[in-house]
């Protein structure tokens, strides 16, 4: 870090944004700034590669797979698929879930066909599923927590085989103490449409995320610098930069002053296996309590990679390592709003993305999140930008 500032002895600064963080929020904004407004960037990352928690790799066996857990890329946002497709072409891919609940392989989200089986009932349309629903449905008045939404849908049985234990596993809470936005997640169907998202796009990268970040990022402006924590020089970052974009934990920045804000992290227990093919869809969840890991995934359902060997992920979540999920509750909002406060007032710096805004938001959600501070920034930019950075 040191040759950050050794080489920086010209007296001005080096940079106009320094950009903490590598993945979706501080990519987009790197690139958007560099093509855009002509600004010279110093990105930085503590991980040694780019794509935050979307970075995808070959491992030895040669099959990509997705270090930080699965990532489905699904999107209503005509905006951000056009954004994203001048660094990417697409691999057509809808996602499917299947949940493994009294011995069997049903899909979820709940539709038809997981009644059918689970009740051996033969509910033939939309209108008998729903009256069967309508019978098991536990209607709550006020909506508020995840435990009410599902309740409210299908009833206490559906939510303990499905809900319950995954949640409870998940975040480590009862359902009862999250706020609705977590099950709401995943809607409940009278059809049989047993893909997991309904978004009007969904797709995968055809080389996949690493490859488009890498090609986002390819611009003589950008200047990555992986491997590097921005706590080691803090202090001293406005000496590199004018402006700061920060996309990492909210409450590391403020040196956890009001105390730390929950984050919910995952153990991945990546395996390659000598099998072409390890289970019938991409990712099989396991609610169950007496299963430790919440689901598994298998990575060739989503490239479409045709090997003789597979690799399949095993998510066991944790209270201990890497922030991976805000963990969405009244008492964490409180708390992050303290945080977000003192953000306000923070002089040339601006937070974005999912742990600095502490949002459960989607990969589409914060690139449509970096390309709206994007347009705020160009709103506020000095005219004189442009013909400093020409001049030099
Ligand atoms: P991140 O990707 O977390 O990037 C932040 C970066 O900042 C990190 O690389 C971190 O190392 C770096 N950083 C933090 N602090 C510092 C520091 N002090 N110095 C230097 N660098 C720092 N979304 C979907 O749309 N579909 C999915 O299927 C999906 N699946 C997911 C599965 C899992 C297991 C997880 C955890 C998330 C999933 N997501 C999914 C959500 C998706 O990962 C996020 O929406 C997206 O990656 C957020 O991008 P970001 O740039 O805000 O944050
Ligand atoms: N969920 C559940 N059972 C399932 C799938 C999801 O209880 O089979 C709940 C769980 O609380 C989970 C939330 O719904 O955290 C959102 O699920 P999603 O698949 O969107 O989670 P993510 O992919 O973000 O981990």
């Amino acid at each position: 870090m040191n040759a950050l500032f050794r080489a920086g002895s010209n007296p001005g600064r080096r940079y106009d944004y320094l950009i903490v963080g590598a993945g979706f929020a501080g990519s987009v904004l790197a690139e958007r700034l560099a093509s855009q407004h002509g600004a010279r960037i110093l990105l930085i990352d503590r991980r040694p590669h780019v794509g935050g928690n979307a970075y995808d790799e070959p491992n030895e066996a040669g099959i990509l797979y997705h270090k930080y857990g699965p990532h489905i890329f699904h999107t209503n946002s005509s905006q951000v698929v056009d954004y994203l497709s001048q660094f990417t072409e697409w691999r057509p891919y809808e996602h499917r879930v299947l949940a493994y609940v009294r011995e069997k392989l049903v899909p979820i989200p709940i539709n038809r066909t997981t009644l059918n089986t689970l009740f051996d009932l033969d509910l033939k349309t939309d209108e008998e599923a729903a009256d069967y629903l309508a019978s098991r449905a536990e209607p709550v008045d006020d909506i508020r927590t995840s435990e009410d939404v599902v309740i409210n849908a299908v009833g206490r049985e559906l939510y303990e085989l499905f809900f319950r234990g995954y949640t409870r596993k998940q975040w480590g809470l009862d359902p009862s103490e999250l706020d609705k936005q977590v099950t709401s997640r995943i809607p409940t169907r009278t059809n049989t449409d047993d893909r997991y998202f309904s978004d009007t796009f969904q797709a995968m990268p055809l080389q996949g995320y690493t490859a488009m970040f890498e090609k986002m990022l390819d611009h003589p402006l950008i200047e990555k610098r992986l491997g590097t924590d921005f706590r080691e020089f803090k202090d001293r970052a406005h000496e590199l930069a004018d402006h700061i974009i920060y996309t990492g934990p909210i409450d590391e920045y403020f040196d956890y002053r009001f105390g730390k804000l929950p984050y919910r992290s995952l153990r991945f227990d990546h395996q390659t296996l000598e099998e072409d093919r390890f289970q019938p869809v991409a990712v099989v969840n396991y609610p169950s309590e007496d299963v430790p890991f919440t689901r598994i995934s298998e990575y060739k359902h989503l490239t479409g990679q045709q090997s003789p060997v597979t690799t399949v992920t095993y998510e066991y979540p944790s209270a201990e390592g890497d922030p991976y999920y805000p963990i969405p509750r009244p008492e964490n909002q409180e708390l992050f709003k303290r945080y977000e406060a003192l953000a306000d007032q923070a002089e040339g710096v601006t937070f974005v993305g999912r742990l600095a805004t502490y949002r459960y938001y989607n990969m589409d959600q914060i690139v449509g999140q970096a390309l709206a501070t994007f347009r705020r920034l160009d709103e506020k930019k000095p005219q004189n930008q442009e013909t400093a950075v020409a001049a030099e």
